[in-house]
């Protein structure tokens, strides 16, 4: 309350509890300052608001406004009623004249207080209109300029270019692309305030756009000297069903960001996928190690027009519009932001977003990498820390083993020490040692046989010596994409120059199954092992039954036919040829199902114990997943033969003697 007031408000009363009459007099004047100082926060609040919050801020000063007759309304009849009540002449009567009066000051107040809530309003409203008038007409002086530069671009492509050329035409023209995009969308700014955005939905292919996104600040970073860099975390879809130009200008302007704010270290930008029962929720991540943002600036950071402080327009320009258009998009597409940062270390940007289920009617895509990665070994040479870690994180994800070294020196001890590697990434500029120069160093050693060397440059395609081992450069930031057929490149050159081994890729093939449709049962007693191979079989797109030893297995077989049937040999229970064994006796001789061996047992004589006990294939543990594949298209060979007609396998009568013998029941497992 008004310290005045309260101070004349007691003299009058003297100490002690006031009188019952004045209690509800002293609570509306206490509410009567409280509204006024609420008053004037959304007063001062009103120039700043949106106008989605303005509308919002009108009805609330409605309210308040109604409220506020009724307060009024109250102090009125008790400056009346103290008036005619208290006749006191004196000193007691001075006061009680200077409150009355003092009520009435604060009545006055109050008008003017809404009076100045509605100007405000309507200032706000007028100034929302110029804003965006001013859009519109910035929109309009931009895209004229822009329309030659995407028109002239386009043009350029035609013309035989060289590949840096063409990369350089490229990105100008990715880059007046997204640019319009932003201007477009910096216009419908107000229509995302009044919720009239409307979202497109396409499916495409979110590294593609993460890439375009980046590719706009690859010169950027180079003139910077820091490090860009891009990493997918296992499980990205191919394809995602979203609006991929409004994805894109959130990643273009956190990445934007951070490559303002940043002037050592790196931005590396992440991607990660979780499929959900609504779609795919993709999750980005924008790291920098750039100036960072103080805690008490972060709320304010997501408001349109806002900057950490005043002085940052004028260092490092902008709008203060970004954060707030992000944060209005990834709500849009169903996800959230957020931001956590220390001040003088870095900022991490975080989004998600969820992506629809893509069109029933979409061919299958299916990814099959060109070789097995697995076990392959590769060296990463960088002195950047930051393109290290993306680069060992990329490598170590497709199943390589990486090892990683700072500088020349550290990756000739590598060498010294007897490391065979398969594959090389080498950076050009390292202090003291440049790539080529490690190379010419490993030249030098007796004995070491240099494995192909991918070069990774920034200033795109270098001369190199016809003679080193250089067998592809890459522009930074590094596209996981192009290093993934990079390296696939390089391996591959290795396995055929140096004899290196190599095996053909395990495919991701989902569409094996459905070219291969088989009923399979697993019968294996371990149930870690149970579950690699029906993960494995989930690969290929196959659901199988398991049981857990020979007799569960007949008693599957005895429900519901199989077409092949996966067993362990040493089981408890009932072991897997004895099983087998009794298979054979029951099952209808045109009818049988196919039996595949998969144990750890690896001799000739197991193998031949198995196919005498009346199996049809065998497989020693750890299985691969291509030979599965093998085993399953025999498997499919002979039961077409054996079910020459068209009869598909079937049940086997489940024997009264095998019934007595069954201590435990058996579930098949999904
Ligand atoms: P602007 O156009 O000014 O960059 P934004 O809304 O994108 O507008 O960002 C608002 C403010 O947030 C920036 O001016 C800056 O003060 C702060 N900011 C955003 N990203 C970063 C970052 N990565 N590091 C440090 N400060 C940042």
């Amino acid at each position: 309350m008004h310290r005045l007031l309260q101070r004349q408000i007691r003299k009058h009363l003297g100490p002690g509890e006031p009188p019952p009459a004045l209690q509800g007099l002293l609570a509306a004047v206490e509410e009567a300052y409280q509204q006024y100082d609420g008053d004037r926060r959304l007063t001062d609040r009103a120039m700043e608001l949106s106008s989605t919050e303005l509308v919002a801020a009108n009805e609330l000063l409605k309210i308040q406004n109604a409220q506020n007759q009724a307060v009024l309304q109250h102090l009125r009849a008790a400056v009346r009623a103290l008036r005619q009540d208290d006749q006191t002449a004196g000193p007691a009567g001075d006061d009680l004249l200077a409150l009355t009066r003092t009520l009435d000051g604060l009545i006055q107040q109050r008008h003017a207080v809404e009076a100045a809530g509605r100007a405000a309003v309507q200032a706000a409203e007028a100034a929302n209109r110029a804003k965006s008038e001013f859009l519109a007409n910035m929109s309009h002086e931009i895209r004229t300029p822009m329309n030659a530069i995407i028109g002239l671009s386009s043009l350029l492509l035609d013309f035989p270019l060289d590949r840096e050329q063409r990369e350089c035409v490229e990105t100008i023209r990715q880059s007046g692309d997204a640019l319009l995009a932003i201007i477009s969308d910096i216009l419908d700014f107000s229509k995302i305030e009044s919720g009239r955005l409307e979202l497109e939905e396409h499916v495409f292919d979110p590294r593609i756009c993460v890439e375009q996104a980046l590719d706009m600040f690859a010169v950027r970073c180079v003139e910077k000297n820091i490090e860009l860099g891009l990493c997918y975390e296992p499980g990205v879809p191919e394809l995602v069903n979203s609006d991929s130009t409004r994805l894109r200008q959130v990643l273009v302007n956190l990445v934007g960001n951070a490559v303002k704010f940043t002037e050592q270290g790196g931005i590396t930008v992440t991607l990660s996928a979780e499929p959900t029962d609504a779609g795919q929720r993709l999750w980005f991540s924008v790291e920098d190690s750039g100036i960072g943002i103080p805690a008490d600036r972060r709320d304010r950071l997501f408001k349109s027009f806002s900057q950490v402080d005043s002085s940052t327009t004028r260092r490092y320009g902008g709008t203060g519009l970004g954060l707030a258009i992000s944060l209005r998009l990834v709500e849009l597409m169903g996800g959230h932001i957020d931001v956590t940062s220390e001040p003088g270390r870095g900022s991490t940007f975080r989004f998600s977003i969820l992506a629809k289920p893509l069109p029933e009617d979409l061919p299958p895509t299916v990814a099959v990498p060109p070789i097995d990665l697995d076990g392959q070994c590769v060296l990463v040479v960088d002195d950047n820390l930051v393109n290290r870690r993306i680069l060992e994180r990329q490598l170590t994800g497709w199943g390589l083993t990486v090892v990683c070294a700072s500088d020349g020196p550290s990756a000739l001890d590598e060498f010294k020490q007897g490391v065979g590697f398969n594959l090389i990434l080498l950076d050009f500029h390292m202090p003291g040692m440049s790539g080529p120069e490690l190379v010419d160093a490993l030249r030098a050693l007796p004995g070491v046989k240099i494995p192909p060397v991918i070069l990774l440059t920034s200033h795109g395609e270098v001369d190199v010596t016809a003679t080193t081992p250089v067998i592809a450069q890459m522009t930074k930031p590094v596209k996981p994409r192009e290093l993934f057929a990079a390296v696939g490149h390089g391996l591959r050159h290795q396995a055929a120059t140096q004899g290196g081994t190599l095996r053909p890729a395990l495919g991701l093939d989902r569409d094996f199954a459905r070219r291969h449709p088989l009923r399979i049962l697993i019968v294996e007693d371990n149930h870690v092992n149970r579950r690699v191979l029906l993960l494995m079989l989930g690969r290929l797109g196959y659901q199988a039954d398991s049981a857990g030893n020979g007799l569960e297995g007949l008693q599957c077989l005895a429900r519901q036919p199989y077409d092949l049937v996966i067993t362990d040999i040493q089981m408890p229970e009932l072991d897997g040829l004895a099983a087998t064994r009794e298979l054979r006796l029951h099952v209808p001789r045109d009818r049988p199902p196919y039996i595949l061996a998969l144990t750890a047992h690896a001799r000739k004589e197991d193998r031949d114990a198995c196919l005498e006990a009346g199996m049809h294939g065998f497989l020693s543990k750890p299985v691969r997943l291509d030979e599965l594949m093998d085993e399953f298209s025999r498997a499919r060979a002979w039961l077409t033969a054996e079910n020459r007609g068209g009869r598909t396998a079937s049940r086997i009568p489940y024997s009264a003697d095998l019934a007595r013998r069954n201590s435990g029941s058996a579930t098949p497992a999904r």
